[in-house]
C-alpha cells in the first residue's frame, strides 16, 4: 500500500513493533506505564545554519529506555501510540522535558541563549481541543520562550486542515511559536496547502537528500523543492545530510538549515551540552 511504499522509500522501519507477541492493548498499557514511570528519554540532534555553520537549535527525539529490551527507537512504539492515543500524554511529556532541558542550556551554556527547540507533534495532538492551553501552560511552567519553540507537524495534518485545526495552529503562531512541516515530500501535500496554514519552516525529507551527491536528477529535484520553499518565504531545512558534498550542494542551492549525521547525530543530553559548549566557544 502507499503508506508502506512511502515508508520503504524513505528507508524507515515504521512497522516494527516492540514485543510483537503481546497484543496491542497490553503494549499500550505498558507504554502508558513507561511514561509515568520515567522510562522515556530524549536525545537531541543539533541543526546547523548551512551558510554559517553555527548551531541554530536542537530537535528533541524520544527514546524508550525499556528495562528488558534496551533503548527502543520511536519507530518501535510511536505508530501504536498514535493509534491508541498514548501519543498525547507522551507528546506532552516530550514537550515539558525538552523545554525544561533547553531552558537550562539557554541559561547555563555561554552562547546557547538563542538556540531553538524543535518538538515533533503527532496528528493526534494537533486534534486535541486543549492543545494551545497545554503548550502555553508548559511554556509558563518551564520558562521556555515561545519564540524559541518550533513545533513540527506532518503532512497528514497539512493535507486535511479543518477549521478548528487552522484556528489552533494560528493561536500558537500568535504566541510566537513557529510551525514546521516535517518530512516534506513523503505525503500528498502540495505547497499550496501550506498557504492555508501558519507554517514558516519546511523540512525536506531525507529521501530527497540522499542521492543528490551522485545523481544529477536527484540534485535537480532537491533544488526545485528548496527554491519553492524559499519562494514561499519559508525557512528551508534539509534532513539527513550525511556527507560534506551534500552539505556543500545544499548550501549552494540556498538551503537555510541542515540536519544530519554529517554534522551531528542525536545524542543524550550529557553529550549534546558538550557539543553546544564547544561550538559556542568557537564563535
Ligand atoms: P523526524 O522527526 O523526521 O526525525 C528525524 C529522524 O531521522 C530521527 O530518527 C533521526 O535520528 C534521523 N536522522 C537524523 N539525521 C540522520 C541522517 O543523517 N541519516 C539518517 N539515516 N537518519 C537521520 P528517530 O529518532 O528514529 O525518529 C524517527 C521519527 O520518529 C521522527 O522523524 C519523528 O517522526 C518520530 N518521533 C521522534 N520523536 C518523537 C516525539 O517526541 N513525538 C512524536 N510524535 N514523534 C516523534
Ligand atoms: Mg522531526
Ligand atoms: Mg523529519
Ligand atoms: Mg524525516
Amino acid at each position: 500500500d502507499l503508506a508502506m511504499y512511502t515508508a520503504k522509500r524513505s528507508g524507515r522501519s515504521r512497522y516494527q513493533l516492540y514485543t510483537p507477541e503481546l497484543d496491542a492493548g497490553t503494549r499500550d498499557a505498558r507504554l502508558r506505564q513507561a511514561i509515568t514511570d520515567g522510562e522515556l528519554v530524549l536525545h537531541y540532534q543539533p541543526a546547523v545554519g548551512l551558510q554559517t555553520g553555527e548551531i541554530r537549535g536542537v530537535e528533541a527525539l524520544v527514546r524508550w529506555q525499556h528495562p528488558e529490551e534496551g533503548l527502543l527507537m520511536p519507530g518501535a512504539f510511536i505508530a501504536l501510540a498514535e493509534e491508541t492515543g498514548a501519543v498525547v500524554p507522551l507528546g506532552e511529556w516530550v514537550l515539558r522535558e525538552g523545554c525544561r532541558q533547553v531552558a537550562a542550556w539557554q541559561q547555563g551554556v555561554a552562547g546557547a541563549d538563542r538556540i531553538t527547540l524543535s518538538v515533533n507533534l503527532s496528528p493526534q495532538q494537533v486534534k486535541q481541543a486543549d492543545l494551545v492551553d497545554v503548550v502555553t501552560g508548559i511554556l509558563a511552567e518551564t520558562g521556555f520562550p515561545a519564540t524559541r519553540l518550533i513545533l513540527e507537524i506532518t503532512e497528514s495534518v497539512v493535507l486535511e486542515p479543518d477549521e478548528l485545526t487552522i484556528a489552533r495552529l494560528g493561536a500558537l503562531r500568535d504566541k510566537g511559536i513557529r510551525l514546521a512541516v516535517d518530512d516534506f515530500g513523503t505525503g500528498y501535500s502540495a505547497l499550496s496547502y501550506l498557504q492555508q496554514l501558519p507554517v514558516s519552516i519546511l523540512k525536506i525529507d531525507r529521501s530527497y537528500i540522499r542521492g543528490i551527491d551522485d545523481d544529477e536528477r536527484d540534485e535537480r529535484i532537491a533544488e526545485a523543492i528548496v527554491r519553492l520553499g524559499l519562494a514561499f518565504d519559508l525557512v528551508v531545512v534539509a534532513e539527513g545530510i550525511e556527507t560534506a558534498e551534500q552539505a556543500r550542494l545544499l548550501a549552494e542551492m540556498g538551503c537555510t538549515v541542515g540536519q544530519g549525521y554529517h554534522f551531528h547525530r542525536p545524542t543524550p543530553p550529557e553529550q549534546t551540552v558538550q557539543v553546544l559548549g564547544a561550538t559556542a566557544l568557537k564563535l
